[in-house]
């Protein structure tokens, strides 16, 4: 290399940007407009309460340790075939899914959930159940703590078709929590899918998934593909015959403008 290009090199703009500490960029201001002209006074943000450890004042609570008033069996009007301990919500084995007798469509969902110890089975066998926003669409529940499996299957993966960005698991038997943004599907009046159901979700305090889309419900074999439904329908828990516990369930209703 001669003298010419090295000196050529070393002047590129592209170099000196590497070696040179990033400025912050000043936007300029617009001297023609005074500073209320861009103050937006209405519609005021309704007020939510939300005091330090409590749950905010507009949530709709689904489970808060004691009654499963707000849950039936998933299989028919029976009440909830899983058993309450010690304020613990507990999946009992082969009893069946359970769902709200509410539905909703965009919500934020908090739910807490325990892995049992002593962790048993592996892979699938593992602490599984699910959420399944409308009955459709699940967010995988697995005890994922040193577990592996399919990626598109592990905790907190939209199953089958988008994993977790990365597993912020807790040991079994340690709580954890689920914090979710869900929008529901939109379709025409005549049932063409005009916007795909969305979910962004936070793993103890760890973003997972930022504005998924799912590619339909959720299916264990084949391609998922979407099929009209209405804009509100319970959330269903899922049976796996693992005794995996919630506590702590609620959400809020949300409108939140639907994108592709
Ligand atoms: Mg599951």
């Amino acid at each position: 290399m001669n003298l010419r290009l090295i000196l050529t090199v070393l002047a590129s703009p592209l170099l000196a940007g590497l070696a040179a500490e990033p400025v912050i960029p000043r936007p300029p201001s617009d001297m023609t407009m005074k500073p209320e002209d861009t103050e937006v006074w209405t519609p005021v943000p309704a007020i939510v309460r939300a005091p330090a450890g409590e749950i905010p004042s507009d949530a709709i609570i689904l489970f808060d340790g004691h009654s499963l008033d707000s849950w039936r069996s998933a299989a028919g009007d029976a009440p909830a075939p899983w058993k309450v301990e010690d304020g613990v919500l507990v999946v009992v084995p082969k009893s069946g899914d359970i769902q709200t007798r509410a539905s909703f469509g965009d919500i934020q969902l908090h739910l807490e959930f325990r892995s049992p110890v002593p962790a048993t089975g592996k892979s699938q066998g593992r602490g599984n159940s699910g959420v399944f926003f409308m009955g459709l669409y699940e967010v995988q529940v697995l005890d994922s703590y040193d577990n592996p499996t399919y990626v598109n299957g592990q905790a907190a993966a939209a199953y089958k078709q988008t994993p977790p960005l990365v597993n912020a698991s807790r040991p079994p038997g340690e709580w954890q929590v689920y914090d979710a943004v869900w929008i529901a599907p939109r379709f025409s009046a005549d049932g063409k899918l005009l916007h795909p159901a969305r979910l962004t979700l936070f793993h103890n305090g760890v973003l997972v998934q930022h504005d998924i889309a799912f590619l339909g419900p959720t299916l264990n074999r084949g391609r998922p593909a979407y099929v009209p439904h209405a804009g509100r329908l319970p959330l269903v828990l899922q049976e796996h015959r693992n005794p995996v516990a919630f506590r702590n369930i609620w959400v809020r209703e949300l409108a939140l403008p639907a994108h592709d």
